[in-house]
């Protein structure tokens, strides 16, 4: 193993892929070559200065978004403090709750409407039972009467019949 292997290692050392073992042969390595050891301490540095930077942007934006904000809301805050409600935003909201009534409205006279037409339906329907109920009872009622006429020519056949049969 030669200085470029091992500078290799310092690399992947300074990404976490180094296992304790090849840790260990690398500071072997570092602690006998004067050279390695400059490269090493070299990129040790840039590493930290990279390190500083990551963690300073996210605080710089940080503040950035933060300022974004309080100019906002300072903005916000003349804004209603000069003037009322803007007249738009009364007009829009008039606008939205006609809209919303007309809707609420439409929506109740349709639901009305259906349940007027069930209702419709269903008399409807108990009519026509009604119609054909007085049909029926008209049908029976007219019918001829059956009459049931009992004719005995002969009274004395009759009951000697009956009496024969016994
Ligand atoms: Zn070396």
């Amino acid at each position: 193993m030669n200085c470029s292997d091992i500078d290799n290692i310092m690399h992947e050392y300074f990404d976490n892929e180094l296992s304790k073992e090849q840790q260990s042969f690398l500071f072997t390595h570092l602690a006998q070559c004067e050279e390695c050891k400059t490269n090493f301490k070299a990129l040790n540095r840039v590493q930290h200065e990279f390190r500083k930077d990551e963690s300073e942007l996210p605080e710089q934006l940080e503040e950035r978004i933060f300022n974004t904000i309080r100019n906002k809301e300072r903005r916000v805050a003349n804004h209603s403090s000069q003037k009322r409600l803007p007249t738009y935003l009364i007009y829009g909201y008039g606008v939205l709750m006609t809209i919303i009534s007309v809707f609420m409205t439409y929506q109740f006279f349709d639901l009305k409407k259906e349940t007027l037409n069930y209702k419709e339906n269903f008399e409807m329907t108990i009519e026509q039972i009604n119609a054909q109920k007085k049909q029926i009872s008209a049908l029976i009622n007219e019918l001829p009467a059956v009459k049931v006429k009992a004719s005995v020519d002969n009274p004395d056949l009759l009951t000697k019949g009956i009496l024969e049969s016994l």
